[in-house]
Formats: structure tokens, C-alpha cells, sequence
């Protein structure tokens, strides 16, 4: 057996999490990347998604993916971005980085009915907006045959309406806080939902009463960093590590460990994105990989 199977076996068989949901583009990391990748990878993070809001995060994230083992990017448009998404162009330079291979998905895209407009207009005109950029971004998914990230806030039934005329791309509802009957129905169109720190807050049982009806093989566990952090880390700035939290309280949620918990939730990712490769830090210890 080569020494290079050997340490996938290994890698293979180690527990891990996978933050599903992270802005390593943000302006919060800046100068800090190595230092957050590095507790992340202590906190047992293997495998991070790096989300994208507007075209200039696209960027940010591919060069952090390339570069970064276990690190991998998305490129989409969110919602509340939808006024000012790029430069000229936007489209036609998004369509081409979104077809890079660091490229596991397009997010974060969807509808947001709780922030105002963001352009000042009116509220019907912001959303029709938002509902023509969700759909271009749907036909982008559908093109590459790549998943989706959405971004739903208080417009769950809207979302999982466009969503229905998009039945080729397969879906991830992130930071998922809707209600039982509104998972069941994103479960039934074949969805996957995914839980931030939100689930570890003391008032939210009814958000824990939404994950515990979500079958293992459609959950998923994010940050939402630098946003969302959890307990018992809340009002601080938020670093994919702390997904380890939200993974726990799931775990007790499922009735499960929290190494199962990081397993079942891994495999999911892996599967959902077509997650592949080394994991994060690898190769940092003895400086031979890029
Ligand atoms: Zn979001
Ligand atoms: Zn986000």
C-alpha cells in the first residue's frame, strides 16, 4: 500500500466537521485568515464552505480555495446585494468563476422579506428584484449541474415556490429557522436544511423543534460566521470552530453523540456538495503542498 492511501485511509476514518456556511471573505477575517483556519482546524473542522455575497466575494473565496486544503467557495448574489451585485458585467464574469473548479455551489441566492430595501425603492419592486436574480442565479446552478445555497429570511413559502420551477437543482435552506410544517414541506421537494448557532440560543426551542423532524441524511451544521456566534459564545465575532457547539447541541437534539452528530452531518456535506481532497491544514505541518 502507498503511504499516499494510507493517508486517506486515515483521513478517511478521522471524525470531522464540515462549517457548511462561512464568510472567510469578510472583512471582519482580513489579516486574521490563518489564525481563524488554524483554530478552526484545532476546534476539528476539516472542511469549511466559503460563502459568497456579491461578485467581489467570488473573487475573495477562489483565492482562498485554491489555496486553502479543505477550504472551497461558492458564487452567487444574496438576496439583500441584489442593487449593487458587481461591477459592469457582473453577469458574464460571474457565469465564468462560477465554473471554476473550487466552485462546489451558487450561494448564498434567495429572497429576503425581514431587512427593508436596501435601494431606498419600493418594497413589490425590491422583491421582484430579488425573486429575477434568485431565478437567473437557479438557471446558473442548473446550467453548471451544481447545488444551491439559500438564503431565506421570512419568505420560506416565496422561496420554496421558485425553488419548485427549478426541480433539476438540488438545495440547501440555510441558517433554517422556519417552522415544522414549512420544513416538511422544503424536506418533501427534496431539500436539505442546514442549522447555525441559533439552535444552542436558550429561547429557541422552537427552532430545536424543527431540527429534531429533519431526517439525518438532510441535515447540515454551519456558522454563518462571522455572524450567529453560539453559545456560549454569543455577541462575540463568530469563527467556523464554533460550529463544534452547534453540532453538540444537535447531537443532544437527535439523540446521537456529538462525533456521530460531526460524522452523519459531514457526510451529508460531502455528498451534497461533492466534497473531495485533502483536509484543512493538511500539508501546513510539513510545508509540502502549495
Ligand atoms: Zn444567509
Ligand atoms: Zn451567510
Amino acid at each position: 500500500m502507498l503511504q499516499g492511501d494510507r493517508d486517506e485511509m486515515k483521513e478517511k476514518s478521522e471524525v470531522f466537521l464540515t462549517d457548511t456556511h462561512a464568510h472567510l471573505a469578510s472583512a471582519r477575517f482580513q489579516g486574521e485568515i490563518e489564525g481563524v483556519l488554524a483554530r478552526s482546524r484545532e476546534a476539528g473542522v476539516g472542511r469549511i464552505i466559503s460563502i459568497s455575497c456579491d461578485l467581489e466575494d467570488v473573487t475573495a473565496n477562489l483565492a482562498l480555495a485554491s489555496t486553502h486544503p479543505g477550504v472551497f467557495a461558492t458564487a452567487g448574489i444574496h438576496p439583500c446585494y441584489v442593487h449593487e451585485p458587481g461591477p459592469e458585467g457582473w453577469r458574464d464574469s460571474l457565469r465564468a468563476l462560477a465554473a471554476r473548479p473550487e466552485i462546489v455551489a451558487i450561494g448564498e441566492i434567495g429572497l429576503d422579506y425581514y431587512h427593508p430595501p436596501e435601494d431606498g425603492s419600493e418594497v413589490t419592486v425590491w422583491r421582484g428584484l430579488q425573486e429575477s436574480i434568485f431565478e437567473e442565479m437557479l438557471q446558473l446552478a442548473q446550467d453548471l449541474k451544481l447545488p444551491a445555497v439559500i438564503h431565506s429570511r421570512e419568505s420560506t413559502p416565496a422561496v420554496l415556490a421558485v425553488l419548485g420551477r427549478f426541480p433539476e437543482v438540488k438545495a440547501v435552506l440555510h441558517c433554517f429557522t422556519g417552522s415544522p410544517e414549512e420544513a416538511e414541506k422544503a424536506l418533501a421537494a427534496g431539500h436539505f436544511l442546514s442549522f447555525t448557532g441559533v439552535i444552542t440560543y436558550p429561547k429557541a426551542d422552537d427552532v430545536r423543534a424543527t431540527a429534531a423532524v429533519v431526517p439525518l441524511d438532510r441535515l447540515m451544521i454551519e456558522t454563518d460566521a462571522p455572524y450567529l456566534a453560539p453559545v456560549p459564545f454569543r455577541g462575540k465575532s463568530c469563527e467556523p470552530g464554533m460550529v463544534r457547539h452547534t453540532c453538540q447541541r444537535l447531537a443532544e437534539v437527535h439523540g446521537l453523540s456529538p462525533d456521530e452528530m460531526a460524522q452523519v452531518t459531514s457526510a451529508n456535506a460531502e455528498r451534497f456538495f461533492a466534497l473531495s481532497g485533502p483536509l484543512l491544514g493538511a500539508g501546513a505541518a510539513v510545508g509540502l503542498e502549495g
